[in-house]
C-alpha cells in the first residue's frame, strides 16, 4: 500500500514525540502524581524495554565483539578526592546569574547566547523579505556579503562571541555581568534587567555520608561514569591480565545539577552514560582517536537512520586534559546537538589519581620493556538521549492510499521493544488458546505481546504505534493447517505462513546479530 509521509522525523514537534512517549508507556513525568519534579522522567514499560535493547546493542558492540575490552559497574559514590583530583570540585562549574523579580536562575552564558541567536534571527529575518521581494533575482550569497545591516550585525555579533569568550576562559565573572547589562538583557519571565552578580555553580551534587555531618562526610553522586573506571584502572588490567592497548566500559548512572534542564530526556538531572575509555601507548592515542571516531559513527550508522542525521563537530577550544576532542552530533526535533563526545584524554586523569592516591598507575609494557602512565582514548554517549534520538527519529505519522492516517514507530527491529504481536481473529472457537501456544513458543526467544481486545485493524495500529515490527493473526485456517498471517509494520503487507516458520521469519528481522555485522572489529 503506498505511503505519503505528512510530516519528517525532523519536522515532529519534540511535543507530539512527548505526548507519545507518555501515551504509549515509553516516558512518564517522574512523580506525576504530585505534579512531577523538573527535569526527571521515569521509562515506563516499553521505555525500559527500548532502553535495555539500546544498552544491549552498545554492550555487545562495544565489549562482547571487542576481545580486549571488559565491562564494570563501578559505584555511584566515591571517596571524594576522586573529584578533586578529577577536577570536578574546582572546575566543574557553570555561571549562574538570578533574576530578582522573577526568582529564576539562568546561566549567563546561555542568556548571552540566546541574545546572539536574536540578533541572528533578524539577519534571517532580512533574508527572507529580500527574497519574497525579488523572488528568483534575489542573489542571497551577495546580499549576506554586502547588505551594511547584516554586516553591522555580524560584527556585534563577533564582538560579543569574543568578550563572552575571554570572560569565560579566565573566569571574569563580573565581565560576563557588565555584558548582560550593556546588552540589556532582559529576564525571559519578568521582562526586568534586575539581575544579581554572576556566580560560578558547582553542577556535581553532594550529599553527607552516614550519620556524621560537616565538610569532612562530604560525598558527591558521581557526575560521570568515566572516574570509577580510572580508579579500578589497575584492579581490572591485573586481574584480567590485559595488555595494552585495551579498554574498559561502563553503563550506569550520573547526575548533574544542570542549571537549565529542559528539552524532555536530552537535559536532564539524573541520567545515564554508556563509557568506554581505552588505554594506549603513549603517542599511539591518535591512531586510536580515529579508530573510535569510526567506529561509534558506524554504530549510529547501521540503525539505518537517515544519512544527513549526523555530522562530527571538532572541538575547536580543547578541556585541559584533552589533545583531540569531537562531538557527533544527531539531528534532534530541535535541531544538532550532541549526542556523544569522542575525547583523546591524554594521561591527565590516570596521573591526577596517581597524584592524590600516592599510588602507582602504571602499565609495564613487555614490548619495548617500559613502563609508562597509558593514554585514554574515551567514547561517551547518554543513553537517554540515545533513546531520544531513536524515538524521535522512528516517529512518524503517515497518510495511507484509502486516505486514513496512521502513527507508526519505526524503530529499528533489533531495538523495539516488542518483536512480535499475536492475536486472535475472535475470542472464541480455541482460537485464543492457540495464539498463546505460538506464544509459549516464541516467547523465550523474543519479547512477545498478546492482544485479544477490538477489530483486528485496531490492533494493528496498536502495534504500530509502539513499533512492533511483526503482528501475527491466527483464525479458523489456523485450526486447520496450523498457518497464520503475518503482517509487516513498515510495508504492511500480509503473508500467510507456516506456524513452524515463524521463528525463523522473526528472527531474521529482529536479530541483534546484523547490526553487529555491519560494524567493523579490532
Ligand atoms: P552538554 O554540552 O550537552 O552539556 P557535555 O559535553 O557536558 O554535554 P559530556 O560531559 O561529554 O557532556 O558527557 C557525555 C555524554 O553524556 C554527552 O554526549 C551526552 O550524551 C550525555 N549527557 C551529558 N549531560 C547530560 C544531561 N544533563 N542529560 C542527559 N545526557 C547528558
Amino acid at each position: 500500500m503506498l505511503k505519503i509521509p505528512t510530516m519528517s522525523a525532523q519536522e515532529d514537534n519534540l511535543k507530539d514525540i512527548i505526548g507519545h512517549a507518555k501515551e504509549y508507556g515509553f516516558v512518564f513525568p517522574s512523580s506525576e502524581i504530585y505534579d512531577g519534579l523538573s527535569a526527571t522522567y521515569d521509562y515506563g514499560q516499553l521505555g525500559a524495554e527500548l532502553k535495555n535493547n539500546i544498552k544491549t546493542y552498545w554492550w555487545k558492540a562495544m565489549v562482547h565483539m571487542h576481545e580486549n575490552i571488559v565491562g564494570i559497574d563501578a559505584a555511584i559514590f566515591m571517596e571524594p578526592t576522586t573529584w578533586k583530583a578529577s577536577g570536578h570540585v574546582d572546575a566543574f562549574n557553570d555561571p549562574l546569574i538570578d533574576n530578582k523579580d522573577s526568582k529564576k536562575r539562568y546561566r549567563a552564558d546561555v542568556l548571552i547566547e540566546d541574545h546572539i541567536e536574536k540578533i541572528n534571527q533578524k539577519n534571517e529575518k532580512d533574508v527572507a523579505k529580500g527574497k519574497k521581494r525579488f523572488g528568483d533575482d534575489f542573489d542571497e550569497k551577495q546580499f549576506r556579503e554586502t547588505n551594511p545591516n547584516i554586516l553591522r550585525r555580524l560584527k556585534e555579533i563577533k564582538a560579543i562571541e569574543s568578550r563572552m569568550k575571554d570572560a569565560l576562559d579566565n573566569e571574569k565573572l563580573d565581565d560576563l555581568k557588565a555584558l548582560i547589562d550593556e546588552l540589556g538583557i532582559v529576564c525571559p519571565v519578568s521582562g526586568s534587567k534586575n539581575w544579581t552578580e554572576v556566580k560560578q555553580f558547582n553542577l556535581m551534587f553532594a550529599t553527607e555520608l552516614g550519620s556524621v555531618s560537616g565538610e569532612s562526610a562530604k560525598i558527591y553522586l558521581r557526575p560521570e561514569t568515566a572516574q570509577g573506571i580510572f580508579v579500578n584502572f589497575l584492579n581490572v588490567q591485573k586481574s584480567g591480565r590485559l595488555k595494552i592497548p585495551f579498554g574498559i566500559a561502563q553503563i550506569g548512572k550520573a547526575f548533574r545539577n544542570e542549571i537549565v534542564a529542559r528539552q524532555f530526556i536530552f537535559r536532564m538531572r539524573e541520567f545515564e552514560q554508556m563509557e568506554m575509555q581505552f588505554f594506549v601507548r603513549p603517542g599511539e592515542e591518535m591512531k586510536w582517536y580515529e579508530y573510535w571516531k569510526d567506529f561509534r559513527i558506524n554504530w549510529h550508522k547501521a540503525l539505518g537512520f537517515e544519512e544527513g542525521s549526523y555530522r562530527f563537530h571538532d572541538h575547536i577550544k580543547l578541556a585541559h586534559y584533552a589533545n583531540a576532542a569531537a562531538d557527533i552530533e544527531f539531528k534532534f526535533p530541535m535541531g544538532f546537538k550532541e549526542l556523544e563526545g569522542i575525547h583523546s584524554r591524554t594521561d591527565f586523569d590516570l596521573k591526577q589519581h596517581e597524584e592524590y592516591s600516592g599510588k602507582k598507575l602504571r602499565y609495564f609494557d613487555p614490548e619495548i620493556n617500559e613502563s609508562y602512565v597509558p593514554y585514554v582514548v574515551e567514547t561517551s554517549i547518554g543513553l537517554d538521549r540515545m533513546f531520544l534520538a531513536v524515538l524521535s527519529e522512528s516517529y512518524k505519522e503517515e497518510t495511507l492510499e484509502d486516505g486514513s492516517t496512521r502513527t507508526v514507530l519505526s524503530i529499528p527491529p533489533a531495538l523495539a521493544p516488542y518483536k512480535v504481536a499475536v492475536m486472535p481473529l475472535t475470542k472464541k472457537d480455541g482460537l485464543p488458546e492457540k495464539a498463546r501456544e505460538i506464544i509459549d513458543e516464541l516467547k523465550i526467544d523474543f519479547n512477545c505481546q498478546y492482544d485479544e481486545k477490538d477489530s483486528i485493524g485496531k490492533r494493528y495500529r496498536r502495534q504500530d504505534a509502539i513499533g512492533t515490527p511483526y503482528a501475527v493473526t491466527v483464525d479458523h485456517q489456523t485450526l486447520e493447517d496450523n498457518t497464520v498471517t503475518i503482517r509487516d509494520r513498515d510495508t504492511m503487507e500480509q503473508e500467510r505462513v507456516a506456524i513452524s516458520a515463524l521463528h525463523k521469519i522473526i528472527d531474521n528481522k529482529v536479530s541483534m546479530r546484523k547490526l553487529l555485522m555491519k560494524e567493523k572489529v579490532v
